[in-house]
């Protein structure tokens, strides 16, 4: 077997010299180099602010989904979105070990969930047998594969394949939330009652604990009930995250007349950036984890206002971001059922 390089360059089509992720088409031929592994892939956890643009451009029609899924992966070797640049993640069984791979902590019908962006994995789809457009999720019967740099989960065996995948998916978030919130702190999160919503929020309170205060912010009356009611956050505001003026307003009277220590995008809709930056005060943190984030429009907008913020980009992987996200659904049984009931 040959060897190939870790970061995955060698299957890059074009252009020549960039990663596989920025690469607009790499090769999926799944006879695999001695430090990949292939995998029989089950289904694909297609990234929200990537399905909520297919599903809008195909009007609902699965079958156009479908068929666009599959348009995409047949040109670039990788189910990356060409508008939102974003991928999602998989679940599948281990079919194969390179020899240089072999003495990981993996073996042949291991199922695992890969933790590195679709939008970089080799994938060939044979079949798509469903598309379940509640929770984004796309079942085939497919191959793809893992460089040596690739992360990944064993999936857990106390908790169900489809509960530890919805988790997993949006593992950043809540890992990142846990390293950034601090005692005391207060924290706004924008698009409160989605999965990594939740989760941000959920660790929120943990971290900032009785001195501090999570403020979620929901578009729906009956979404800020439920948040209060679970205990997700100490305060609910109901606003549209494209109407910034509107956040921020709703923010400092929930806040006690104040800007917050740290917001958190969880949205999956663009032109959000302005309701992240403004409620936020000077040398205070802006986490980004939303796909849907433009560098510009935050950059821009930042230094328009007149703002000192550390604005972060969501880096998908934080260290021990699967432990960490898992845990929450382990300690809480509230989130675990909420998460069941919405995503399983
Ligand atoms: P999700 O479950 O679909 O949640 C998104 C939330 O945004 C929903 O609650 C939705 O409200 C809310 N929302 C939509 N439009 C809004 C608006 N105008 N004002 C306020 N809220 C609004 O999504 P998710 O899985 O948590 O993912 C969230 C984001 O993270 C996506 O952009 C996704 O692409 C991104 N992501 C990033 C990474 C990374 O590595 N950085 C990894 C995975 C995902 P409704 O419930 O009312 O529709």
């Amino acid at each position: 077997m040959e060897k190939g390089c870790k970061y995955g360059t060698h299957r890059v089509i074009e252009p020549k010299g960039v990663l596989p992720q920025a690469a607009q088409k790499i090769c999926n031929d799944m006879n695999i180099y001695s430090n990949e592994i292939l995998i029989d892939v089950q289904a694909l956890n297609i990234d929200s602010a990537s399905f909520t643009q297919l599903e809008q451009e195909a009007n609902g029609d699965i079958e156009k989904i479908k068929a666009k899924i599959l348009e995409i992966v047949s040109e670039r070797g990788k189910m990356q979105n060409p508008v939102t640049g974003s991928g999602g993640m998989l679940i599948g069984t281990i079919a194969q070990i390179g020899e240089d791979l072999q003495g990981r902590d993996l073996k042949v019908g291991d199922k695992i969930a890969s933790l590195v962006s679709l939008s970089l994995t080799p994938l060939k789809i044979e079949e798509i047998t469903d598309i379940k457009c509640e929770i984004d999720r796309v079942e085939v019967r497919a191959k793809a594969i893992l460089f040596e740099s690739g992360i990944y989960a064993k999936l857990p065996d106390d908790m169900t394949e489809n509960l530890a995948l919805a988790a997993l998916d949006v593992a950043g978030a809540p890992a990142q939330a846990a390293k950034l919130v601090k005692p005391g702190q207060s924290v706004l999160v924008l698009g409160a009652a989605g999965k990594s919503g939740m989760l941000c929020c959920y660790e929120s309170m943990k971290r900032v604990g009785p001195t501090g205060r999570v403020i979620a912010m929901v578009r729906k009356e009956e979404q800020a009930r439920k948040l209060l009611d679970w205990g997700l956050c100490h305060k609910a505001i109901i606003s549209d995250a494209q109407k910034p003026v509107d956040v921020l307003n709703k923010t400092l009277d929930a806040n006690n007349g104040k800007e917050v220590d740290i917001s958190i995008s969880c949205v999956n809709i663009p032109n959000t950036e302005m309701s992240c930056i403004l409620p936020v005060k000077d040398e205070g943190i802006v986490y980004f984890f939303s796909m849907a984030t433009s560098f510009t429009k935050a950059a821009l907008g930042a230094e328009g206002i007149g703002k000192d913020v550390n604005m972060i980009i969501g880096n998908g992987y934080t260290k021990d971001h699967a432990e960490i996200t898992l845990a929450e659904l382990r300690e809480s049984e509230t989130l675990r059922k909420i998460f069941e009931e919405l995503y399983v």
